[in-house]
């Protein structure tokens, strides 16, 4: 059976205000409501749920980034990457930065709320006499 487009209404969970869409289908109205809606607070949700989102495809970005530079993070560091992407996200702190071998992976929130990853080779020579 084909899935038609439908006309929903929900309320958003934060500032109630009904909103109305066409889509498919629709698990959670309230969810999808609020995904919807233009209020503050469901803008800091949309935020929180985007950069979370980005957090978790990190990982594979920084693994496939160390991969094509002859680098394996472990589990561990790559875990650690991403409580610290987390805390960026949350944010606890402002920014976070570690390094992987000679990969620098750092987490920093724009003033939009949106949360980016940089990763950097930094392959310097260096000697120490
Ligand atoms: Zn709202």
């Amino acid at each position: 059976m084909k899935e038609e487009m439908q006309t929903f209404t929900g309320n958003c969970r934060h500032c109630g205000s009904g909103i109305m869409w066409d889509a498919k289908k629709s698990k959670d109205k309230a969810e999808d409501a609020t995904l919807k809606c233009n209020c503050n607070e469901a803008q800091k949700y949309q935020q929180h749920l985007k950069n979370a989102e980005k957090i978790k495809k990190s990982s594979e970005q920084i693994t496939e980034f160390c991969k094509e530079r002859e680098i394996a993070p472990s589990e561990k560091a790559l875990q650690l990457c991403l409580d610290g992407g987390q805390l960026v996200a949350d944010r606890e702190i402002s920014t976070y930065a570690i390094k992987i071998g000679a990969v620098q992976v750092s987490f920093k929130l724009k003033a939009d709320g949106s949360i980016v990853l940089t990763l950097k080779f930094t392959h310097s020579q260096q000697e120490e006499l």
